[in-house]
């Protein structure tokens, strides 16, 4: 069976993440959405909100399953017998950085792959902190994230 990690913050998830583990599924016959509980960046929203977002906001999607992970992305690969971690690309700016990550994972765990995945074009410019961004002034996030996900936000900016 090919499986396939979407690794990320996921704070909140926006729709080119869904965006590319929807396309993740055409591919893999399993996609494990693994959100990140990295300690270094802060988060809005908890690691256990995250989780809850990140599940209603992909629950229409067949063969996903959503993990929480800390500690090595290729170790959380291994241990959901995945061989390959999706990547999303953007513009240029994101290339650097999923380039030594990229050569990083793959010295730590040779067998582990990762591929990536154009950004599509209407979402080639949305990130969760811009979404962050939009939520704090009150802004429309129709087309930007789930329906779910901007009450959460709202609640959340509310609170
Ligand atoms: P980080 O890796 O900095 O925590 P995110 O959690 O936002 O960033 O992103 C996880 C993955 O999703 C990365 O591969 C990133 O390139 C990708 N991604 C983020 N936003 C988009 C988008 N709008 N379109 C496509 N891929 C995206």
């Amino acid at each position: 069976m090919a499986v396939a990690v979407c690794p990320g913050s996921f704070d909140p998830i926006t729709l080119g993440h869904l965006d590319i583990i929807e396309r993740s599924t055409y591919i893999y016959d399993k996609v494990v959405v693994g959100i990140a509980d990295n300690q270094a960046k802060r988060a809005l929203f908890a690691l256990d909100e995250r989780v809850a977002m990140v599940t209603e906001a992909v629950a229409g999607l067949r063969n996903v399953v959503v993990a929480a992970f800390d500690g090595l992305l290729v170790e959380f690969a291994k241990a959901n017998e995945a061989q390959v971690i999706i990547k999303g690309l953007r513009a240029i700016s994101d290339f650097e950085h999923e380039f030594q990550m990229a050569h990083l994972n793959k010295k730590l765990d040779g067998s582990v792959e990762t591929v990536f995945l154009m950004a599509s074009p209407e979402y080639m410019f949305l990130s969760s902190s811009a979404v962050k961004e939009i939520a704090v002034f009150g802004g429309d996030l129709a087309g930007l994230v789930a329906e779910t996900t901007a009450a959460r936000l709202e609640r959340k900016l509310q609170g």
